[in-house]
């Protein structure tokens, strides 16, 4: 399937599992961090969650695992624990055809933003070095800029009012359920890309426009 961004002004990148294949390390870390607190968190936890702030997702396991309330002292040394572990693995690689995908939409005038729920300074840096020339900070929304993470509509919601464009005017890709319900309650089109080991139903039904299964199928896809 070709996708075309005519008439569309702006795209809103997520960062992991679209930007980075950093998913692998936030399983990882993310099982070995609650499993040390005594959660028991699946991979597919992980994915079901991401896109999530680190709190957020804390929150639902929890409850999840019948635990209740967790104090916000005990969230934050979970996710200190959760970054700590992050940081330990080896650097995460670019997401192979990302950069094509960004190349070809700024090449066809569009306006190029990254809106994730990362709060890794880590990456929200690097992210700048690796797309240099189409990342700039100023544009980017991350886990420190909204108080309400995906799926609540926040982020790309500001994403859109510090881009200066209209709803109608952007593209989001996504990789994560909650991250395409999040740009759907915004009222964003959503290009889903599918780089884990959901079923591609389960992105489906949150009500993408189309669905690639890695971002190299959609840069080879892209007209503009
Ligand atoms: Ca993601």
């Amino acid at each position: 399937m070709d996708f075309s961004l005519k008439n569309k002004r702006a795209v809103l990148f997520d960062m992991d599992g679209v930007l980075y294949d950093s998913m692998p390390s936030h399983v990882s870390a993310w099982v070995r961090a609650l499993a040390e607190f005594g959660y028991n968190m699946s991979v597919l936890d992980v994915y079901l969650n991401e896109g999530c702030t680190g709190a957020q997702t804390i929150r639902s396991i929890s409850e999840r695992e019948g635990k209740g309330e967790v104090s916000d002292e005990d969230i934050q040394r979970m996710y200190a624990r959760k970054t700590e572990l992050f940081m330990q693995l080896p650097q995460v690689n670019m997401m192979p055809g990302a950069l094509e995908v960004m190349r070809k939409a700024a090449a066809g005038g569009l306006q190029i933003q990254v809106v994730t729920g990362s709060g890794t300074g880590g990456l929200i840096e690097r992210v700048q070095r690796d797309y240099e020339g189409y990342v700039v900070r100023p544009l980017m929304v991350t886990a420190f800029d909204v108080k309400r993470g995906k799926p609540y509509p926040d982020p790309y919601l500001k994403a859109l009012e510090i881009g200066g464009i209209t709803a109608d005017e952007a593209v989001v890709v996504e990789n994560a359920p909650l991250g395409i319900r999040a740009a759907r309650a915004a009222g964003i089109d959503v290009i889903a890309v599918n780089t884990g080991p959901l079923d591609d139903a389960i992105l489906l039904r949150e009500g993408p426009v189309g669905l690639f299964n890695s971002m190299q199928e959609l840069a080879d896809s892209l007209k503009v």
